[in-house]
C-alpha cells in the first residue's frame, strides 16, 4: 500500500465484488483474478463523460451538459450528484 504513489484516493477504494479486497481499479481483481474488465470500462467511461461534461460547462454548452448528464443519470447517478448536475 504506497498511497503517495496513487493520490486519487476514490480508485483506490474499489471494492472487487467477487472478494471484496479493496484496490485500486484494473481490468483483474489482484486477489482473485475475477475478469473486471467490464467494470473497469464502465468506470472509465463515466470519467471520460465526467471530463466532457466539466468541459461543456466551461464553454457554457447547455446542450451538450444536459445530453452528457442524461447518459451520466443511466450510468452514474452517484457522479451525477457528486458534480452538481442532479438538479438541472
Ligand atoms: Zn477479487
Amino acid at each position: 500500500m504506497d498511497a503517495a504513489m496513487n493520490p486519487n484516493v476514490a480508485e483506490q477504494s474499489f471494492r472487487c465484488p467477487v472478494c471484496r479486497a479493496s484496490q485500486v481499479l484494473s481490468p483483474t481483481c489482484r486477489r482473485c483474478r475475477a475478469d473486471l474488465d467490464l467494470v473497469f470500462r464502465a468506470h472509465s467511461t463515466v470519467d471520460g463523460l465526467v471530463a466532457r461534461w466539466n468541459q461543456a460547462a466551461s464553454c457554457g454548452d447547455g446542450g451538450q451538459q444536459s445530453k452528457i448528464a442524461q447518459q451520466l443519470r443511466l450510468l452514474a447517478p452517484v457522479r451525477l450528484q457528486e458534480q452538481g448536475t442532479g438538479d438541472r
